[in-house]
């Protein structure tokens, strides 16, 4: 099974990949959570990433592509992945398109995740992760049992940085400017499927496992 999610940030595309990820045996593939490493680990790369990142720009499409590339490359891909969070350029979506042509190894589809702007405001503000284990929680909808301590291992949570107001409105802007048009750029590849993104995690991840059954490996 190879797929993208596509979406806005906030709408749910990292938790409903690992849930995916674990329940068809792929990888997901998610370019913030390599370049929050890279940040972590004070790569070149890292360094290059954290002042777009910062203010809820995107990186360099050149410098995203080639982190993909390599995880493509990887044994682990070769059962199937879920893209998450790339591509968000038109770019991208090429630069994508060619590596996957030329490995003989189509897309199965692009999901759409649909979720009112109000909602994802609200999701992206109140979320909380560890830096540690970099498990996830909400401070509403899904807050760690300890208040302001990550139940898996204890680490005090923070908010990430571009998850604060202003990070966020730039990040909804960038959001339609450059990756909205990604919408239709699959829809003309007859890829796209819309899924409404709004119910709870159990019911989207319902929806999802219906649109992505018949590329269940066997
Ligand atoms: P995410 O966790 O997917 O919301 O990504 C966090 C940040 O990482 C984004 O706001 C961008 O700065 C950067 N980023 C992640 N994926 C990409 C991408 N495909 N292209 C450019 N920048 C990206």
């Amino acid at each position: 099974m190879r797929v993208v999610f596509l979406g806005a940030p906030g709408v749910g595309k990292g938790t409903q990949a690992d849930r995916v990820a674990s329940k068809f045996k792929s990888v997901k593939i998610s370019t913030g959570d390599l370049l929050r490493e890279a940040v972590r680990n004070q790569s070149p790369l890292g360094r290059e990433a954290k002042s777009y990142m910062d203010q809820g720009k995107l990186v360099p499409d050149s410098v995203v592509i080639g982190l993909v590339r390599d995880k493509l490359r990887e044994p682990s891909s070769a059962n199937g992945f879920v893209l998450d969070g790339f591509p968000r350029t038109v770019p991208q979506a090429e630069e994508l398109g060619d590596v996957l042509k030329s490995a003989k190894t189509p897309l199965d589809r692009v999901l759409n995740f649909q979720v009112s702007r109000e909602d994802v405001i609200r999701r992206l503000s109140g979320r909380r992760s560890c830096p540690k284990c970099q498990a996830t929680f909400h401070v509403d909808f899904a807050p760690s049992k300890t208040g302001d301590a990550c139940d898996r291992c204890g680490e005090a949570l923070v908010q990430r940085s571009d998850d604060r107001r202003e990070a966020i409105e730039t990040r909804l802007k960038v959001y339609e400017e450059q990756t909205a048009p990604l919408i239709q750029y699959y829809r003309n590849l007859h890829l796209l499927s819309e899924l409404d993104g709004s119910g709870t995690v159990d019911a989207v991840f319902e929806s999802l496992s219906r649109v992505l059954a018949p590329y269940k490996p066997t």
